[in-house]
């Protein structure tokens, strides 16, 4: 037997192993292949392989696009150069004067599109707590055509309500969008409760090997991806076959992966609520963290990500040159651990005010925990913090 790529019994560790189509039809290769190439010969006049030119389809992008709806229970996937060109795309399904919600606690650099390029067409963004469904609906206008939520955001983790959301957008005839980089399929799809697109920075725990920048866009309508499938052919930020390829080799082991990462994540917060020199830990698998049932009721796991505040913030640079096995870089969900500083990384292009309202402070640091040993990892955060 074959399995078709729709079953939706398999469970979800199964699916990230075969993926939209499992192999090659055409030669029974295991590992789809690379189709590097840019145009396919046309068999006669008004005949087609399928396949034209690879900015509108490539079989290998293809198969790396089919996973991703296979996996996030959509219709359709795309995929794109990188996470920034996926939220793009997005952005171009709406017109000037139209409003957009956004979570205030988010990516820098999606703030930075937002208010840098796409201001600049017309659209307005209100930036609120997304956790608080009342700072939501207070922030709606007639205009108001999309909320853009974060979930867990980032760096302060907290957890916005998909479902309660996408209700109340659904009412108002309001788009919700999900940024769904941290907990990815495996642990939490968005479609399923309600969303209406979700988007991925695939360079994060899909690739996992912090060596390929890609990006998705995922929805569950054919007239949605009809407009997004024109924007995507029109405007060509495309992922490459090559790099498709190696997007489609890391999800095969995403489920191992980020179980081995959510495991670590846990014994690393814990061991941060006991050291002295932290202040605050912010991590969702935390039973004392604000998110932390809303998560249970629409995710199956926590993530692996993690910020955490000292007490003092002249002990952040000394950190920061004293890890060794952990590296200060930015990125996040390889299969390396990484140690951030939010406000001079990702979060810089953040104004002050918003940065001071969600807790985005001198003492705060993130970690993107990966797949070493949890004691190896503890031991070098105990020789950079012993103070
Ligand atoms: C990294 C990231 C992005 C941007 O993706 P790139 O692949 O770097 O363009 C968007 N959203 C989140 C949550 C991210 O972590």
């Amino acid at each position: 037997m074959v399995l078709d790529g729709n079953e939706k019994k398999l469970n979800i560790d199964t699916k990230v192993v075969h993926g939209g189509k499992c192999f090659d039809p055409l030669t029974g290769a295991v590992s789809i292949p690379i189709y590097q190439s840019a145009t396919f010969r046309h068999p006669g006049l008004n005949q087609t392989t399928g396949y034209d030119y690879s900015r509108l389809q490539n079989p290998t992008r293809e198969e790396v696009e089919n996973t991703l709806a296979y996996l996030e229970n959509g219709s359709n996937a795309f995929a794109f150069s990188s996470g920034m060109a996926a939220i793009s795309t997005v952005l171009s399904l709406f017109s000037p004067g139209q409003h957009i919600v956004v979570s205030d606690d988010l990516y820098g650099g999606t703030y930075r599109l937002f208010e840098e390029i796409y201001k600049k067409y017309g659209i307005d963004f209100t930036y609120v707590d997304t956790s608080k469904i009342e700072e939501i609906e207070a922030s709606l206008n007639e205009n108001t055509a999309a909320i853009f939520i974060e979930t867990p955001s980032n760096p302060t983790m907290k957890v916005a309500d998909i479902k309660l959301i996408a209700d109340l957008a659904k009412k108002r005839n309001i788009l919700t969008i999900v940024d769904n980089t941290f907990l990815t399929p495996l642990f939490q799809r968005p479609l399923d409760l309600g969303a209406d697109i979700v988007v991925h920075s695939a360079t994060k725990y899909l690739g996992g090997h912090n060596d390929t920048l890609a990006g998705f866009v995922v929805v569950n309508d054919v007239n949605l991806a009809e407009r997004l499938k024109l924007i995507q052919k029109s405007e060509g930020a495309v992922l490459s076959p090559f790099d498709s390829w190696l997007i489609l080799r890391g999800i095969k082991t995403l489920s191992v992966r980020l179980l081995k990462q959510q495991e670590n994540a846990i014994a690393i917060a814990k061991w941060l609520k006991s050291n002295n020199n932290v202040e605050k830990v912010y991590y969702v698998g935390l039973p004392e963290h604000e998110g932390y049932e809303i998560s249970k009721k629409q995710a199956t796991g926590f993530g692996a990500m993690l910020s955490f505040t000292v007490k003092d913030e002249a002990l952040v640079e000394k950190i920061l040159e004293r890890v060794k096995l952990i590296m200060f870089a930015e990125s996040l969900g390889g299969v390396e651990t990484l140690i951030t500083y939010p406000i001079v990384q990702t979060h810089s292009a953040i104004p002050k005010e918003i940065r001071d309202r969600i807790g985005v402070n001198e003492k705060l640091l993130r970690l993107s925990v990966g797949i070493e040993n949890a004691e190896d990892i503890i031991n070098d955060l105990e020789q950079a913090m012993s103070f």
